[in-house]
């Protein structure tokens, strides 16, 4: 089975695309998030330790990351194919992850959905979040002069860190430590590059011939 990385900044429907082929290609998710929580729910030695993380509010290092990682594809087979949300974000996550796909014989294709920073701007300042049912809407959904949730009549507000400045200094971080590890996957010749700003059928329909190609 074959594996993906996902890569595409805040706003490029990476996590929408993620979902959409894990159904599409039978993949399972590693989204890091998604793990932590997970694990802290279970009781084994690395579940306690990410649960003692996240309680004390530490950040999770790159290492902790890395076992997490490990111990998924311990219990992951071969047959079955994954795709990796969130990681690796830097070129030191890069190096380790890369070593553990080595340990586990897998070779992942990164996926990379463009966007420009322009682009994922307007998108990211476009959102309202309902503060009842927590569906996010996006500029497409016509929310702007909205107040109130067209699912659940909910009010609907812009999140806090959904400021331009702070929506900016997002993207720049992603340009500065992730940018250059997308570089090299370009350079080891498992990148496949679709263009962010279609339709998100039309992302998925790229994505899916580029693989199959
Ligand atoms: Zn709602």
């Amino acid at each position: 089975m074959q594996d993906f990385i996902l890569f595409g900044m805040q706003g490029s429907g990476k996590g929408t695309q993620g979902q959409i082929l894990a159904a599409k290609l039978n993949l399972q998710v590693f989204e890091t998030g998604g793990q932590l929580r997970k694990l802290a729910a279970e009781d084994s030695d690395l579940g306690k330790k990410v649960k003692g993380i996240i309680e004390s509010g530490n950040l999770v290092s790159d290492e902790v990351v890395m076992e997490i990682v490990e111990n998924f594809l311990k219990k992951t087979p071969a047959t079955e194919g994954v795709i990796f949300d969130g990681i690796p974000r830097s070129e030191s996550q890069y190096l380790m992850l890369e070593g553990e796909f080595e340990k586990f014989n897998r070779k992942p294709t990164a996926l990379y959905i463009k966007l420009t920073e322009e682009e994922a701007l307007k998108r990211l300042l476009g959102r309202k979040t309902c503060s009842k049912c927590g569906k996010i809407f996006g500029s497409k959904d016509n929310i702007a002069a909205a107040t109130s949730c067209p699912v659940c009549g909910g009010e609907l507000k812009i999140r806090a860190d959904d400021t331009e400045e702070a929506i900016r200094t997002r993207l720049d971080v992603y340009a500065a430590q992730t940018l250059p590890v997308i570089e090299k996957y370009r350079a080891a010749g498992r990148l496949i590059e679709v263009d962010g700003s279609q339709p998100v059928e039309d992302v998925t329909t790229e994505i899916l011939s580029q693989v199959e190609a």
